[in-house]
Protein backbone atom coordinates (compact mmCIF):
# COMPACT_ATOMS: atom_id res chain seq x y z
CA UNK A 1 0.00 0.00 0.00
CA UNK A 2 1.35 3.81 -0.60
CA UNK A 3 2.43 5.74 2.14
CA UNK A 4 -0.36 8.07 3.17
CA UNK A 5 0.47 11.63 4.83
CA UNK A 6 0.10 12.81 8.25
CA UNK A 7 -3.22 14.92 8.43
CA UNK A 8 -1.01 18.08 8.96
CA UNK A 9 0.45 17.37 5.18
CA UNK A 10 -2.49 19.53 4.30
CA UNK A 11 -2.11 22.98 6.84
CA UNK A 12 1.26 23.94 5.53
CA UNK A 13 2.64 25.08 1.92
CA UNK A 14 6.30 25.36 1.09
CA UNK A 15 7.55 28.95 1.99
CA UNK A 16 7.04 31.21 -0.55
CA UNK A 17 10.35 32.88 -0.60
CA UNK A 18 12.52 30.05 -0.62
CA UNK A 19 9.77 28.67 -3.34
CA UNK A 20 10.00 32.35 -5.62
CA UNK A 21 14.30 31.90 -4.65
CA UNK A 22 14.25 28.58 -6.07
CA UNK A 23 12.27 29.31 -9.72
CA UNK A 24 14.73 32.47 -9.77
CA UNK A 25 17.60 30.21 -9.46
CA UNK A 26 16.52 27.52 -11.63
CA UNK A 27 15.82 30.17 -14.69
CA UNK A 28 19.51 31.67 -13.95
CA UNK A 29 20.83 27.90 -14.70
CA UNK A 30 19.09 28.18 -18.14
CA UNK A 31 21.57 31.13 -18.63
CA UNK A 32 18.26 33.27 -18.36
CA UNK A 33 19.69 36.68 -17.05
CA UNK A 34 17.47 36.80 -13.73
CA UNK A 35 16.96 40.53 -11.67
CA UNK A 36 16.34 38.59 -8.54
CA UNK A 37 14.62 40.54 -6.04
CA UNK A 38 13.09 37.57 -4.20
CA UNK A 39 15.00 36.66 -1.22
CA UNK A 40 15.86 38.80 2.06
CA UNK A 41 19.55 37.71 2.04
CA UNK A 42 22.46 40.57 2.11
CA UNK A 43 24.55 40.07 -0.98
CA UNK A 44 27.66 40.55 0.69
CA UNK A 45 29.88 38.15 1.78
CA UNK A 46 30.09 37.12 5.51
CA UNK A 47 33.25 39.66 6.95
CA UNK A 48 36.49 38.37 7.12
CA UNK A 49 37.03 38.42 10.48
CA UNK A 50 34.11 35.70 10.93
CA UNK A 51 35.36 33.81 8.37
CA UNK A 52 38.24 33.98 10.16
CA UNK A 53 36.94 32.70 13.58
CA UNK A 54 35.36 29.62 11.72
CA UNK A 55 38.80 28.57 10.52
CA UNK A 56 40.07 28.51 13.75
CA UNK A 57 37.52 27.33 15.39
CA UNK A 58 37.63 24.29 12.63
CA UNK A 59 41.62 23.92 13.05
CA UNK A 60 41.03 24.08 17.47
CA UNK A 61 39.17 20.94 16.93
CA UNK A 62 35.51 22.35 17.59
CA UNK A 63 33.56 20.16 14.86
CA UNK A 64 31.65 17.81 17.99
CA UNK A 65 28.60 18.38 19.17
CA UNK A 66 28.00 21.35 21.44
CA UNK A 67 25.57 21.42 24.11
CA UNK A 68 22.04 21.28 22.43
CA UNK A 69 21.12 24.66 23.02
CA UNK A 70 24.32 25.85 22.30
CA UNK A 71 28.19 26.49 23.51
CA UNK A 72 27.84 28.71 26.83
CA UNK A 73 30.61 31.42 25.09
CA UNK A 74 27.44 32.33 22.56
CA UNK A 75 25.02 32.24 24.70
CA UNK A 76 26.62 34.23 27.50
CA UNK A 77 27.77 36.73 24.80
CA UNK A 78 24.14 36.98 23.42
CA UNK A 79 23.31 37.57 27.38
CA UNK A 80 25.71 40.15 27.55
CA UNK A 81 23.83 41.62 23.80
CA UNK A 82 20.26 42.27 25.86
CA UNK A 83 21.74 43.13 29.36
CA UNK A 84 24.03 45.87 27.80
CA UNK A 85 22.81 46.95 24.75
CA UNK A 86 19.12 46.86 26.11
CA UNK A 87 19.72 47.06 29.49
CA UNK A 88 17.18 43.74 29.68
CA UNK A 89 18.87 41.56 32.55
CA UNK A 90 20.03 38.15 30.61
CA UNK A 91 21.36 35.41 32.05
CA UNK A 92 22.81 32.75 29.64
CA UNK A 93 20.00 30.27 30.63
CA UNK A 94 17.88 32.28 29.28
CA UNK A 95 19.03 32.10 25.98
CA UNK A 96 18.86 29.15 23.57
CA UNK A 97 20.66 29.09 20.20
CA UNK A 98 19.19 27.63 17.41
CA UNK A 99 19.59 26.25 13.66
CA UNK A 100 18.78 29.75 12.09
CA UNK A 101 15.54 32.26 13.52
CA UNK A 102 13.13 30.13 11.81
CA UNK A 103 14.56 27.29 14.36
CA UNK A 104 13.73 29.43 17.31
CA UNK A 105 10.33 30.58 16.46
CA UNK A 106 9.37 26.92 16.09
CA UNK A 107 10.48 25.73 19.32
CA UNK A 108 9.19 28.98 20.82
CA UNK A 109 5.43 27.94 19.63
CA UNK A 110 6.27 24.19 20.50
CA UNK A 111 6.87 25.60 23.83
CA UNK A 112 3.72 27.42 24.16
CA UNK A 113 1.01 26.96 21.90
CA UNK A 114 -1.23 23.47 20.32
CA UNK A 115 -4.40 22.36 19.83
CA UNK A 116 -7.24 24.72 21.00
CA UNK A 117 -4.96 27.69 20.93
CA UNK A 118 -5.01 30.65 18.76
CA UNK A 119 -2.07 33.03 18.37
CA UNK A 120 -2.33 36.60 16.86
CA UNK A 121 -0.62 37.64 13.84
CA UNK A 122 -0.84 41.39 12.24
CA UNK A 123 -0.33 40.75 8.96
CA UNK A 124 1.15 41.32 6.78
CA UNK A 125 3.72 38.85 8.62
CA UNK A 126 6.55 37.00 7.59
CA UNK A 127 5.96 33.87 5.29
CA UNK A 128 6.71 31.21 7.93
CA UNK A 129 4.45 32.36 11.23
CA UNK A 130 1.34 31.39 10.23
CA UNK A 131 2.70 27.62 9.18
CA UNK A 132 5.18 27.30 12.06
CA UNK A 133 1.71 27.87 14.65
CA UNK A 134 -0.34 25.69 12.18
CA UNK A 135 2.13 22.85 12.87
CA UNK A 136 1.64 22.64 16.71
CA UNK A 137 -2.06 22.39 16.01
CA UNK A 138 -2.93 25.60 17.29
CA UNK A 139 -4.71 28.88 15.21
CA UNK A 140 -3.71 31.50 13.75
CA UNK A 141 -5.69 34.51 14.71
CA UNK A 142 -5.11 36.93 11.42
CA UNK A 143 -5.67 40.60 12.88
CA UNK A 144 -5.44 42.88 8.90
CA UNK A 145 -3.37 46.44 9.01
CA UNK A 146 -3.54 48.22 5.95
CA UNK A 147 -1.25 51.05 3.80
CA UNK A 148 -3.26 53.46 5.73
CA UNK A 149 -2.27 52.65 9.20
CA UNK A 150 1.39 52.46 7.92
CA UNK A 151 0.51 48.40 8.47
CA UNK A 152 0.68 48.78 12.16
CA UNK A 153 -1.40 47.42 14.51
CA UNK A 154 -3.01 49.50 17.05
CA UNK A 155 -3.49 48.22 20.66
CA UNK A 156 -7.47 47.78 19.78
CA UNK A 157 -7.21 45.73 16.91
CA UNK A 158 -5.15 43.89 19.49
CA UNK A 159 -7.70 43.53 22.28
CA UNK A 160 -10.68 42.87 19.56
CA UNK A 161 -8.73 39.88 18.56
CA UNK A 162 -8.25 38.24 21.97
CA UNK A 163 -10.55 35.36 23.12
CA UNK A 164 -10.31 32.68 26.07
CA UNK A 165 -8.17 31.16 23.65
CA UNK A 166 -5.62 33.86 22.42
CA UNK A 167 -2.32 32.10 24.01
CA UNK A 168 0.46 34.40 21.87
CA UNK A 169 0.44 37.98 20.10
CA UNK A 170 3.63 37.74 17.13
CA UNK A 171 5.22 40.97 16.49
CA UNK A 172 8.12 41.71 14.38
CA UNK A 173 9.57 45.47 14.38
CA UNK A 174 11.47 46.30 11.75
CA UNK A 175 8.64 44.28 9.91
CA UNK A 176 9.47 41.68 6.93
CA UNK A 177 7.54 41.99 4.55
CA UNK A 178 7.36 45.87 5.20
CA UNK A 179 9.96 47.22 6.43
CA UNK A 180 7.56 49.19 8.97
CA UNK A 181 9.29 50.48 12.57
CA UNK A 182 6.78 50.70 15.31
CA UNK A 183 7.65 53.86 17.31
CA UNK A 184 8.96 53.39 20.91
CA UNK A 185 5.56 54.92 21.91
CA UNK A 186 3.15 52.24 19.76
CA UNK A 187 4.68 48.94 21.02
CA UNK A 188 4.78 50.70 25.01
CA UNK A 189 0.72 50.92 23.94
CA UNK A 190 0.44 47.61 22.59
CA UNK A 191 2.74 46.30 25.86
CA UNK A 192 0.11 48.17 28.37
CA UNK A 193 -2.74 46.17 26.37
CA UNK A 194 -0.96 42.75 26.58
CA UNK A 195 -0.63 42.94 30.06
CA UNK A 196 -4.63 43.71 30.67
CA UNK A 197 -4.64 39.86 29.17
CA UNK A 198 -2.65 36.61 29.95
CA UNK A 199 -1.66 36.49 26.54
CA UNK A 200 2.45 35.93 25.89
CA UNK A 201 4.49 37.54 23.06
CA UNK A 202 6.70 36.26 20.38
CA UNK A 203 9.01 39.42 19.20
CA UNK A 204 11.42 38.73 16.36
CA UNK A 205 13.43 41.61 15.82
CA UNK A 206 16.02 40.27 13.87
CA UNK A 207 15.87 43.51 11.84
CA UNK A 208 17.00 45.60 14.75
CA UNK A 209 20.11 46.42 13.56
CA UNK A 210 18.97 47.62 10.49
CA UNK A 211 17.26 50.78 10.18
CA UNK A 212 16.96 54.14 8.56
CA UNK A 213 16.61 57.75 8.97
CA UNK A 214 15.26 58.68 12.60
CA UNK A 215 13.74 55.15 12.79
CA UNK A 216 14.55 53.28 16.66
CA UNK A 217 14.43 49.70 17.24
CA UNK A 218 12.32 48.87 20.20
CA UNK A 219 13.00 45.76 22.49
CA UNK A 220 9.53 44.81 23.27
CA UNK A 221 10.58 42.89 26.85
CA UNK A 222 12.00 45.99 28.43
CA UNK A 223 9.00 48.25 27.69
CA UNK A 224 7.15 47.41 30.99
CA UNK A 225 8.33 45.90 34.07
CA UNK A 226 6.93 42.02 34.26
CA UNK A 227 6.98 41.89 30.29
CA UNK A 228 10.43 40.06 29.78
CA UNK A 229 7.91 37.29 32.04
CA UNK A 230 5.79 36.81 29.35
CA UNK A 231 8.11 37.47 26.06
CA UNK A 232 10.40 35.10 24.11
CA UNK A 233 12.69 37.92 22.27
CA UNK A 234 14.26 36.21 19.07
CA UNK A 235 16.49 37.41 16.64
CA UNK A 236 20.22 35.49 14.80
CA UNK A 237 23.31 36.95 12.89
CA UNK A 238 21.78 36.33 9.64
CA UNK A 239 21.31 39.50 8.30
CA UNK A 240 23.20 41.96 10.63
CA UNK A 241 26.15 40.05 9.64
CA UNK A 242 25.49 38.49 6.54
CA UNK A 243 25.48 35.10 7.86
CA UNK A 244 22.17 33.23 6.05
CA UNK A 245 24.00 30.27 4.88
CA UNK A 246 25.34 29.59 8.65
CA UNK A 247 22.65 29.12 10.30
CA UNK A 248 22.47 30.46 13.86
CA UNK A 249 19.69 32.06 15.09
CA UNK A 250 18.36 32.53 18.92
CA UNK A 251 15.65 33.26 21.59
CA UNK A 252 15.58 34.82 24.70
CA UNK A 253 12.94 33.98 27.28
CA UNK A 254 11.92 32.96 30.71
CA UNK A 255 14.45 30.25 31.92
CA UNK A 256 11.36 27.54 31.74
CA UNK A 257 11.10 28.18 28.74
CA UNK A 258 14.00 28.29 27.54
CA UNK A 259 15.14 25.36 28.92
CA UNK A 260 11.87 23.59 27.24
CA UNK A 261 12.55 25.01 24.00
CA UNK A 262 16.27 23.65 24.34
CA UNK A 263 14.69 20.16 25.07
CA UNK A 264 12.57 20.73 21.85
CA UNK A 265 15.93 21.22 19.99
CA UNK A 266 17.96 18.24 21.74
CA UNK A 267 15.28 15.59 20.12
CA UNK A 268 14.48 17.36 16.96
CA UNK A 269 18.20 18.42 15.79
CA UNK A 270 20.24 18.44 18.62
CA UNK A 271 22.86 21.32 18.23
CA UNK A 272 23.37 23.83 15.94
CA UNK A 273 26.24 23.47 13.43
CA UNK A 274 29.17 23.75 16.18
CA UNK A 275 31.68 25.90 13.01
CA UNK A 276 28.53 28.65 12.80
CA UNK A 277 28.76 28.92 16.04
CA UNK A 278 32.03 29.99 17.16
CA UNK A 279 31.59 32.27 13.61
CA UNK A 280 28.66 33.94 15.23
CA UNK A 281 30.59 34.84 18.42
CA UNK A 282 32.94 36.24 16.56
CA UNK A 283 30.10 38.13 14.99
CA UNK A 284 28.64 39.08 18.35
CA UNK A 285 31.86 40.05 20.11
CA UNK A 286 34.57 41.29 17.26
CA UNK A 287 34.34 44.96 15.54
CA UNK A 288 31.62 46.15 14.02
CA UNK A 289 32.54 47.87 10.67
CA UNK A 290 31.05 45.95 8.32
CA UNK A 291 27.84 46.10 10.18
CA UNK A 292 28.34 50.27 9.56
CA UNK A 293 29.58 49.34 6.35
CA UNK A 294 26.67 47.12 5.26
CA UNK A 295 24.07 49.65 6.73
CA UNK A 296 25.26 52.30 4.80
CA UNK A 297 25.37 50.48 1.46
CA UNK A 298 21.38 49.47 2.60
CA UNK A 299 20.68 53.01 3.21
CA UNK A 300 22.06 54.47 -0.05
CA UNK A 301 19.73 51.54 -1.98
CA UNK A 302 16.43 52.19 0.03
CA UNK A 303 16.96 55.46 -0.92
CA UNK A 304 17.06 54.85 -4.69
CA UNK A 305 14.44 52.34 -4.03
CA UNK A 306 11.72 54.64 -2.47
CA UNK A 307 12.62 56.95 -5.65
CA UNK A 308 12.37 54.56 -7.77
CA UNK A 309 8.97 52.75 -6.72
CA UNK A 310 7.39 56.10 -6.86
CA UNK A 311 8.12 56.40 -10.68
CA UNK A 312 6.34 53.12 -11.10
CA UNK A 313 2.87 53.31 -12.46
CA UNK A 314 -0.29 52.87 -10.73
CA UNK A 315 2.15 51.74 -7.47
CA UNK A 316 1.92 52.74 -3.94
CA UNK A 317 4.18 51.95 -1.22
CA UNK A 318 5.06 52.91 2.46
CA UNK A 319 8.81 53.30 2.85
CA UNK A 320 10.68 51.36 4.73
CA UNK A 321 12.32 52.41 8.24
CA UNK A 322 13.79 48.93 8.92
CA UNK A 323 14.71 45.95 7.19
CA UNK A 324 15.40 45.79 3.04
CA UNK A 325 12.39 45.78 1.61
CA UNK A 326 10.16 47.36 -0.37
CA UNK A 327 6.23 46.25 -0.59
CA UNK A 328 4.56 47.63 -3.24
CA UNK A 329 0.75 47.75 -3.77
CA UNK A 330 0.41 46.52 -7.14
CA UNK A 331 -3.48 45.79 -7.09
CA UNK A 332 -4.69 48.63 -9.80
CA UNK A 333 -2.68 46.02 -12.08
CA UNK A 334 -5.39 43.32 -11.07
CA UNK A 335 -7.32 42.93 -14.49
CA UNK A 336 -5.30 44.20 -17.04
CA UNK A 337 -3.03 42.45 -18.71
CA UNK A 338 0.98 42.46 -18.33
CA UNK A 339 3.51 40.24 -20.04
CA UNK A 340 0.94 38.39 -22.10
CA UNK A 341 -1.34 37.53 -19.62
CA UNK A 342 -4.39 38.23 -17.48
CA UNK A 343 -3.45 39.61 -13.93
CA UNK A 344 -6.09 38.84 -11.65
CA UNK A 345 -4.20 38.30 -7.85
CA UNK A 346 -0.13 39.14 -6.40
CA UNK A 347 0.54 35.44 -7.48
CA UNK A 348 -0.29 36.32 -11.19
CA UNK A 349 1.51 39.31 -11.08
CA UNK A 350 5.04 37.51 -9.36
CA UNK A 351 4.89 34.50 -11.31
CA UNK A 352 4.10 36.74 -14.74
CA UNK A 353 7.10 38.97 -14.04
CA UNK A 354 9.56 36.14 -13.33
CA UNK A 355 8.29 34.33 -16.81
CA UNK A 356 7.45 37.30 -18.75
CA UNK A 357 10.59 40.14 -17.61
CA UNK A 358 12.61 37.49 -15.37
CA UNK A 359 11.96 39.67 -12.44
CA UNK A 360 11.74 37.95 -9.33
CA UNK A 361 9.85 39.29 -6.60
CA UNK A 362 7.38 37.07 -4.37
CA UNK A 363 3.52 37.42 -3.83
CA UNK A 364 1.52 39.33 -1.21
CA UNK A 365 -0.71 36.65 -0.58
CA UNK A 366 2.30 34.55 1.07
CA UNK A 367 2.81 36.94 3.92
CA UNK A 368 -1.27 37.42 4.66
CA UNK A 369 -1.76 40.69 2.09
CA UNK A 370 -3.38 40.22 -1.25
CA UNK A 371 -2.67 42.88 -3.28
CA UNK A 372 0.75 43.21 -2.84
CA UNK A 373 4.43 42.64 -4.01
CA UNK A 374 7.92 42.12 -2.23
CA UNK A 375 11.23 43.33 -3.40
CA UNK A 376 14.06 42.95 -1.58
CA UNK A 377 16.62 45.43 -2.12
CA UNK A 378 19.83 43.52 -0.32
CA UNK A 379 21.33 43.32 -3.68
CA UNK A 380 23.42 45.48 -5.43
CA UNK A 381 22.99 48.46 -7.08
CA UNK A 382 23.44 48.05 -11.15
CA UNK A 383 20.97 44.95 -9.78
CA UNK A 384 18.51 47.13 -8.62
CA UNK A 385 18.70 49.94 -11.67
CA UNK A 386 17.71 47.14 -14.08
CA UNK A 387 15.62 45.34 -12.07
CA UNK A 388 13.13 49.45 -11.97
CA UNK A 389 13.83 49.49 -15.90
CA UNK A 390 12.43 46.18 -16.89
CA UNK A 391 9.95 46.12 -14.08
CA UNK A 392 8.69 49.68 -15.38
CA UNK A 393 8.59 48.45 -19.02
CA UNK A 394 6.77 45.20 -17.44
CA UNK A 395 4.05 47.33 -16.26
CA UNK A 396 3.53 49.26 -19.45
CA UNK A 397 1.88 45.71 -20.21
N1 LIG B 1 13.77 35.75 5.79
C1 LIG B 1 14.17 35.74 4.41
C2 LIG B 1 13.05 36.22 3.53
O1 LIG B 1 11.98 36.52 4.00
C3 LIG B 1 14.71 34.39 4.06
C4 LIG B 1 13.81 33.40 3.43
C5 LIG B 1 13.11 32.48 4.35
O2 LIG B 1 13.73 31.93 5.26
O3 LIG B 1 11.91 32.29 4.14
O4 LIG B 1 13.25 36.31 2.35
Amino acid sequence: MALTLAARSTLIAPSATLAMAAEAKRLKGQGIDVLDFALGEPDFNTPDNIQEAAIRAMRAGHTHYTPPAGIAELREAIAAHYTNHHKLPTTWQQVIVSNGCKQSIHNALMALSGPGDEVIIPTPYWVSYADLVKLTGATPVLVETSEASHFKMTPAQFLAAVTPKTKLLMINSPSNPTGVVYSHAELEAIADAVLTTSVGVLSDEIYEQLVYGNATPTCFATLRPGLADRTVTLSGVSKTYAMTGWRIGWAVGPVAVAKFMGDVQSQETSNPCSVSQWAALEAIVGPQDSVKHMLSEFTKRRAYVIERVAQLPDVTCVPADGAFYAFMNVSKHFGRTLGGKKIENSTDFCLTALAASHVALVMGSAFGAEGYARLSFATSMSILERGFDTLGKFLEG
